[in-house]
């Protein structure tokens, strides 16, 4: 059985980066705690102790959108930190 966590991003729904007509708003990722729990991407990355990647899939066109959330400050003994929130074309695309 293969876990994750939800991601509550405020900023969505976010449009879909291939056809731009679906809407997603039920990211989630398995780079956290993978416990079905419900994290901001701030507490994300945290969790992760790090970079991660959360993902949604679109029903339009039936593509896995996937976005990297980096840190913009170390986490540090914090339970959220401020993230920058980028669209990435795979899971494992590189910047
Ligand atoms: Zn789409």
């Amino acid at each position: 059985m293969s876990m994750f966590d939800d991601i509550i991003y405020d900023e969505g729904p976010v449009p879909c980066y291939n056809c731009g007509e679906g809407q997603l708003n039920g990211f989630q990722s398995k780079d956290g705690p993978r416990a079905l729990r419900r994290l901001t991407p701030g507490q994300l990355v945290v969790l992760a102790e790090g970079p991660a990647t959360m993902y949604d899939f679109c029903d339009k066109c039936k593509t896995m959108n996937y976005y990297l959330v980096e840190p913009l400050v170390l986490p540090h003994e914090t339970p959220e930190v401020p993230v920058v929130v980028t669209p990435r074309r795979s899971k494992d695309e590189k910047n």
